[in-house]
C-alpha cells in the first residue's frame, strides 16, 4: 500500500489536503491524472446507469437540505458510533476498537495510546454528520448539515422526477455527488475519508416485485465492476446477515474487493422497501403514494438502491492496476489501468530534439489531442519518457523516429502491456488508437 501511495504522489493521481499546512485529517486532493480517473469512472457510470437504460433518470441535487430530511432518514437518531475518549491523552476512540484492554468506564480499561488505566470514559454516542449554520445566526433553529448520503436528494425529488420525466413505475433516478462523514476511524488511504464522492442509484419498484429487482441490480452491478477490468479473483458478494442489515433494509449485498489491507466493500447493493418514502411521506405531510395507470392501485414505492464510492472504486481500480515486474533486469512499475479509465491514453514522444522530429511529433500530438487526452513529452531519455508513462498507465505511447520524417510518415506505437512496437502511418493513427482503447 505504501508503495501505491508514494506513486500516486509521485505521478500526480492524489495528494493529501493542504499538505503545505501540514494535512487535513483524511482529506484528499486529486491531481491531474487522478482527477482524470475519476472522472473517467463517473462518466463511465453516468453513461451505463443513465444514458444506456430508458427507465433511469439523472440528478444533481445540493448538498445542503432541509433539517428534516435527516430526521425523516433517521440520521439525526441513529447515525452514530459509539465512542470513548481517554481523560488523560484526550485521544478518541470507537468503543469497538481492538486496541482496548478492558471495558471502557470501568477501571481496568487502558488507553491503546498512553497506556494510561481508567482514563477511558464509558461509550457515548456521536453523530457523524457534520454540522454548519445557514443564514447570518448561528443558533440551533439555524443549524443544518452537509449530507452523509446522496440518496435523500433522490427520495425528496422523487415526485417531482416522476411527474417531470413522465417516467412510470418501475424506473430509477441516479446521481453522482459529494458526502461528508465525520469518520472517527478514518484511514487506509482514500478508502474512508471525511468528504467523499457517492455514484447512487434509487430504483422506484412495485412492492412484491422487489426481490426480482434485487437480485437484477446485485448481477448488473457486479458485471459493471468487472467491465472495469478489476481481478476476478479479488472480487466477491458478500451477503448482510441478520445482525450487520441496517435497520431500513430488508436485504443487501456489498459488493467487495481484496484490497491490501483485507476484504471490503466498495459498493452496496440494498432492498430498502418502502422505508424511505413512507418517512418522508410523515415527515413532510405530503402523499408520495403512486397511482398505478394500468390497475388504479395506490402504493409506496419500494426501493432497490445500489450505492457505489467513486473515491472507492478508483482505489480499488488503482491496487489492482499497480504492477512490479522485471524488464531485461530492471523492476519496472506499471499500472494496468483499463484503457477506458486510464487519465493519458496516448503519449507522443520525439525520439530526439532534431531533424524536424520535434515539429512532426507536435503535428501529430495536436491532431490526437482532439480526439483523446493526449500527452506531449520531450524531456529526457526515451527509455525514462516511457518509464514514466508505464507509472501513469497510459496505454500507448507513440515515438517518431528519423524514418517517420525523411522516410515513410510511419510512428512506433508502443503498447504498455505487451511492449511490443508496430510501426503505423501516422495518418492511421487515431483509427489504429481508437479501436484499441474502446471498452
Ligand atoms: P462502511 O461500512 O465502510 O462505513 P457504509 O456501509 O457506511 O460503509 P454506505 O453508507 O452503504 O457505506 O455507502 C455506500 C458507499 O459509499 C460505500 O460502499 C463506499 O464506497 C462509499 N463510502 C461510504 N463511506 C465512505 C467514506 N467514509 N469514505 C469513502 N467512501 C465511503
Amino acid at each position: 500500500m505504501d508503495k501505491l501511495v508514494s506513486l500516486a504522489k509521485r505521478r500526480g493521481f492524489v495528494f493529501q489536503s493542504s499538505e503545505i499546512y501540514g494535512g487535513l485529517g483524511s482529506v484528499w486532493d486529486y491531481g491531474p491524472l487522478g482527477a482524470e480517473l475519476k472522472a473517467n469512472i463517473k462518466a463511465r457510470w453516468w453513461r451505463s446507469m443513465v444514458h444506456e437504460r430508458e427507465d433511469i433518470e439523472g440528478l444533481d441535487a445540493a448538498i445542503l437540505m432541509h433539517p428534516k430530511v435527516w430526521e425523516a432518514s433517521g440520521h439525526v437518531a441513529g447515525f452514530t458510533d459509539p465512542l470513548v475518549d481517554c481523560k488523560h491523552c484526550k485521544n478518541r476512540f470507537r468503543a469497538d476498537d481492538p486496541a482496548i484492554k478492558g471495558t471502557p468506564g470501568q477501571p481496568d480499561a487502558q488507553c491503546p495510546v498512553c497506556g494510561s488505566k481508567g482514563t477511558l470514559t464509558a461509550p457515548r454516542l456521536f453523530n457523524l454528520m457534520f454540522k454548519t449554520f445557514m443564514g447570518p445566526v448561528e443558533e440551533a433553529a439555524a443549524q443544518i448539515y452537509l449530507r452523509p448520503e446522496t440518496a435523500q436528494g433522490i427520495y425528496v425529488n422523487y415526485l417531482n422526477v416522476l411527474q417531470s420525466s413522465r417516467q412510470r413505475i418501475p424506473f430509477g433516478i441516479a446521481q453522482i455527488g459529494k458526502a461528508f462523514r465525520n469518520e472517527i476511524t478514518p484511514g487506509n488511504f482514500t478508502f474512508r475519508t471525511r468528504e467523499f464522492e457517492q455514484m447512487e442509484m434509487q430504483f422506484f419498484v412495485k412492492p412484491g416485485s422487489d426481490e426480482g429487482w434485487f437480485d437484477f441490480w446485485r448481477e448488473e452491478r457486479l458485471k459493471w465492476v468487472q467491465g472495469l477490468g478489476l481481478r476476478p479473483e479479488r472480487l466477491r458478494l458478500h451477503r448482510h446477515g441478520p445482525t450487520e442489515l441496517a435497520h431500513y433494509a430488508k436485504d443487501a449485498y456489498d459488493i467487495q474487493y481484496e484490497f491490501p489491507f483485507g476484504w471490503n466493500e466498495f459498493e452496496g447493493i440494498h432492498n430498502r422497501a418502502d422505508f424511505d418514502l413512507s418517512r418522508h411521506q410523515q415527515f413532510s405531510g405530503k402523499k408520495l403514494e403512486y397511482l398505478d395507470p394500468a390497475t388504479n392501485e395506490r402504493f409506496i414505492p419500494y426501493v432497490v438502491e445500489t450505492s457505489a464510492g467513486a473515491d472507492r472504486t478508483a482505489l480499488a481500480v488503482l491496487c489492482d492496476a499497480y504492477h512490479e515486474e522485471e524488464v531485461a533486469g530492471e523492476t519496472r512499475v506499471v499500472l494496468r489501468l483499463h484503457p477506458a479509465l486510464a487519465p493519458i491514453k496516448v503519449a507522443v514522444l520525439p525520439l530526439v530534439n532534431k531533424d524536424g522530429m520535434p515539429e512532426f511529433a507536435r503535428r501529430v500530438f495536436d491532431d490526437l489531442r482532439k480526439h483523446v487526452n493526449a500527452f506531449h513529452d520531450d524531456s529526457g531519455s526515451i527509455g525514462r519518457r516511457y518509464r514514466r508513462q508505464d507509472e501513469a498507465g497510459t496505454p500507448f505511447a507513440v515515438t517518431v523516429d528519423g524514418q517517420s520524417v525523411a522516410e515513410d510518415g510511419t510512428v512506433t506505437v508502443r503498447s504498455r502491456d505487451t511492449l511490443q512496437q508496430e510501426r503505423v502511418a501516422a495518418a492511421q493513427l487515431l483509427d489504429y488508437l481508437s479501436s484499441r482503447l474502446r471498452g
